[in-house]
């Protein structure tokens, strides 16, 4: 309601609101950001002050066609108009859930067979957790139960996902992880335990980190491994040299299902289809969200292999219907952004963009900032970038208070008008644009980095 002034929905804001991943208290002092986000038109957002702001984080990595597309807001309209909601329970489902049920599955890797929606990639990932669990019990193992997920991954914050989530700030004080769950070495080049270790060898490293513990807890015990292809707010960390590779051959013979967390990486954020498709994973299960819909509504996806479906099938001849489902399973103003956000990344060629204009923002990027003395790595892939800010870096020691230098930047960058996000454990500046970004766009964020990299250091 523009009657409202800017001034009393801030202070609404402040009494009434309770803000996700924020420093509540700082926030309530009035000490922290409050933007007011009125509109977006391609890469750009625009706040109730009239800032127009060049978002080079996506929203959450996740609005990848862009702001303002008109195409699937008709389509949300349409739906709304027609059928606004309908369960997906006892075999009920709609034009749109089915539709998009098959274009997903033409996009995922050959020996996928299912999908199950679902309204977040939290959920998805306490599905594809469920599913393991059935398929074991069912399996007649009911001890397998165990999952392996990586130091720095990110799947979610609810009870199960928060605990596979290896970042500290989601466990600190909530009483995670749950038992079920231990942590693996992340494979983060950069931080490295040796510094004259090459790719290769911390590739072994990683290997003999994750037989050793599987050694200690007994494959036995093992359910499952879930890893992104490339760890994402953990830092935006590429694999080294050989990774995927090597862990799924060490999973093959244990006996270890693989989830492909893709919630970031499904639908072209790599310059490929999927991340399985990029790095050659065979994965058991996969997790969408984000670019399903690019945001334009909450749907995620848990994808099913033939494997498990087969044993899921059996488990429902046997114990009667699978006892999982959310009120808004599928539901059908998501599924329909859905249909239509995967026609207009097909129709705009996304994929490809995010491929070309991402190696070009990711070389800009190492040319403009890689010889800087507080500059230790420039990495990514596709359009995934990411600028790691370090006190020394010869001997790769990180700042004191981790956060302090990379929200610093981020501020002054905000002030030249370009998103970039401060990932929330150590100085790294994150980059995940549109996909429809254009190189003159890449252009600006890197001249924006640049400026403010070189005011604050
Ligand atoms: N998995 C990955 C790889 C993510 O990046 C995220 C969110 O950023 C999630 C899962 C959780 O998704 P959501 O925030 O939709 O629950």
């Amino acid at each position: 309601n523009k009657m409202l002034t800017n001034d009393q929905l801030a202070q609404w804001d402040r009494e009434s609101f309770f803000h996700p991943s924020t420093h509540l208290a700082q926030f309530a002092r009035g000490e922290a950001p409050q933007r007011i986000v009125t509109g977006g038109e391609g890469v750009f957002i625009e706040d109730r002050d009239g800032k127009r702001l060049l978002d080079a984080f996506a929203g959450l990595y996740c609005v990848n066609v862009g702001y303002g597309r008109t195409e699937i807001a008709e389509a949300i309209a349409k739906q709304a108009h027609e059928l606004a909601y309908y369960h997906a329970y006892v075999g009920h489902g709609t034009e749109a859930s089915i539709t998009l049920a098959h274009m997903v599955l033409e996009r995922m890797p050959k020996n996928m067979s299912k999908v199950y929606f679902g309204m977040s990639g939290s959920d998805a990932n306490e599905t594809n957790i469920k599913l393991v669990w059935y398929y074991n019990n069912i399996l007649g193992r009911p001890e397998k139960k165990k999952i392996i997920s990586r130091w720095r991954g990110y799947h979610g914050s609810g009870l199960m996902t928060g605990s596979l989530t290896g970042l500290g700030l989601f466990h600190k004080k909530f009483d995670l992880p749950l038992s079920q769950v231990i942590h693996t070495e992340a494979p983060y080049y950069f931080r490295r335990p040796e510094a004259d270790m090459t790719e290769a060898q911390f590739t072994a490293h990683c290997v003999a980190e994750l037989e050793a513990l599987i050694e200690r807890e007994g494959a036995d015990t093992i359910a499952a491994f879930i890893g992104e292809p490339v760890l994402g707010t953990g830092g935006i960390v590429p694999p080294p040299e050989g990774y995927w590779a090597a862990i799924q051959e060490v999973l093959r013979k244990h006996d270890i299902l693989l989830i492909a967390d893709e919630v970031v990486t499904g639908f072209g954020r790599l310059g490929s289809i999927t991340g399985s498709e990029h790095y050659g994973l065979e994965p058991d299960l996969i997790t969408l969200a984000k670019g399903l819909t690019s945001a334009y509504a909450p749907l995620s996806g848990s994808v099913v292999g033939e494997r498990m479906w087969k044993v899921l099938e059996q488990g429902t001849d046997e114990n009667g219907p699978i006892g999982h489902g959310w009120t808004y399973s599928a539901h059908p103003i998501g599924a329909a952004a859905g249909v239509a956000n995967l026609e207009l990344v097909d129709k705009l060629g996304l994929v490809t963009n995010a491929g070309d204009v991402g190696a070009y923002l990711n070389t800009q990027m190492r040319d403009a900032l890689a010889q800087h003395p507080h500059v230790g790595d420039v990495r990514g892939e596709g359009m995934l970038c990411a600028v790691e800010l370090v006190e020394d870096r010869e001997a790769r020691r990180f700042y004191e208070h981790p956060g302090k230098i990379a929200g610093a930047v981020v501020g002054k960058m905000v002030e030249k008008g370009v998103i970039a996000r401060a990932m929330p454990q150590g100085d790294i500046l994150g980059f995940a644009p549109p996909l429809c970004l254009s190189r003159e766009e890449a252009d600006r964020v890197v001249e924006v980095t640049t400026a403010a990299v070189h005011e604050v250091l």
